[in-house]
């Protein structure tokens, strides 16, 4: 299985110390031209776009719970009240922390059940009781169903079809509405077996301007919604395991700045220029990032041709420091000793959300085996093979060094 258990599975002590987190949310600092003098996005309403075949319009920017909910409760009430009513969670964000201040939630404000699509997700193990796992889950969010439950971090299509049955079983039970799953690994690849599958209702996958642009991430999208999948994009601002500050990324956040909105803000909205994309799930886990991005949802300025352009320039001009999530290439490539991808997604925590505690959990997390060979492993063939041109070897010696 893949490797989300990593990405996902912040203890509940590190858990309560992500509320602070910039380096989740898609922004990191709210724009004065787009929000208003106190704070609070400009009057508006939060646009809805029709979530594939489920049918249910779902607000396009939606609230990622991998931080405090519990103690984050007025943001989780000014989510609502701006029309962030699309709540992802997961089992595995603080062992069931962020689904417990969902269902806090709920029961002080009872009303509020109704008006929020409600996701959640469990990670894929050999033996799991699922049901139990689902039960366990409605009882923390304090609710009878969830709208959406995914199976969290596929990396191949082949983990699905085990669920098929399971799934029609609990849209029965009335204990889930649709069905999918999320994935941050060979995306493209688990979209199109999806679109093979007439019971995946919607899938979650790693989309920004990086990967927008690619021939194969466009075929999977078109392939989703010839079959009536709907999409949600995840990890959104396009962060890798290198960063750079590069004379590219300020030039383009300059040009954005003068236009009304932060970089990270423009992101976003090239996301959203896509109409295949349904919602971007975002962590925003103060108010400051909340309602940035809030504006930015809100904002009826279209980008330009030219604007999206920059960004694809952009994309190829710092290609070398994204890691396009495409695993199996790098993994194969060295006879599957090193889940390489999950080691740049470490890194990225570490050196692009600035979350030195959560890239050494997700670290720790690769089985001590794998660890310890981070740095035998001769990394000649994959850096070839890399699409990025990712210095690989250098890499993984890199997350040895800041994160072991
Ligand atoms: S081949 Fe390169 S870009 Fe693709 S997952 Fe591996 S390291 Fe990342």
């Amino acid at each position: 299985m893949s490797d989300t258990s990593n990405e996902t599975g912040l203890s509940r002590r590190e858990f309560l110390k992500a509320a602070g987190v910039t380096g989740l949310a898609a922004a990191a600092a709210p724009v004065s031209a787009m929000a208003a003098q106190d704070g609070a996005p400009q009057a508006g309403t939060m646009p809805k776009r029709k979530l594939g075949k489920t049918g249910v319009d779902v607000s396009v920017l939606g609230l990622g719970g991998m931080f405090d909910t519990i103690n984050n409760q007025l943001l989780l009430k000014q989510a609502h009240t701006w029309g962030v009513t699309y709540w992802d969670t997961a089992e595995a964000y603080g062992n069931g922390l962020s689904e417990e201040g969902f269902g806090r939630y709920f029961a002080r404000n009872p009303d509020s059940r109704k008006d929020i699509f409600l996701v959640t997700k469990v990670v894929p193990k050999q033996g799991l009781d699922y049901t139990a796992k689902l039960d366990a889950a409605l009882k923390r969010l304090q609710t009878n169903y969830v709208d959406l439950f995914f199976i969290h971090g596929i990396s191949g299509i082949d983990e699905m079809p085990a669920f098929k049955q399971w799934a029609a079983d609990m849209k029965k039970a009335g204990k889930i509405k649709f069905f999918g799953f999320s994935t941050h690994t060979n995306m493209e690849d688990c979209m199109l077996g999806a679109a093979k599958l007439d019971w995946i209702d919607v899938v979650m996958v790693t989309y920004n301007y990086r990967l927008m642009h690619t021939p194969k991430m466009r075929e999977a999208l078109d392939a989703c919604v010839k079959t009536g999948i709907g999409v949600v994009a995840m990890k959104t601002q396009g962060g890798g395991p290198v960063k750079t500050d590069s004379e590219a990324e300020l030039k383009v956040a300059g040009r954005f700045l003068d236009k009304g909105f932060t970089d990270k803000q423009a992101k976003l909205k090239a996301i959203w220029e896509e109409p295949t994309i349904t919602s971007i799930c975002s962590q925003m886990p103060n108010l400051t990032i909340l309602s940035a991005n809030v504006a930015s949802a809100r904002d009826k300025t279209s980008l330009a041709r030219e604007d999206v352009e920059v960004f694809s320039k952009l994309a190829e001009a710092t290609r070398g420091d994204y890691c396009a999530g495409c695993g199996s290439i790098c993994q194969g490539a060295v006879d599957g000793l090193v889940p390489v991808n999950d080691v740049m997604r470490s890194l990225m925590y570490y050196r692009d959300y600035g979350d030195r505690e959560l890239a050494r959990e997700v670290f720790a997390a690769l089985p001590e085996e794998t660890r310890a060979r981070l740095l035998t492993v001769d990394y000649s063939h994959a850096e070839k093979a890399c699409p990025q041109g990712l210095a690989i070897a250098e890499l993984m010696r890199d997350a040895t060094s800041l994160l072991a």
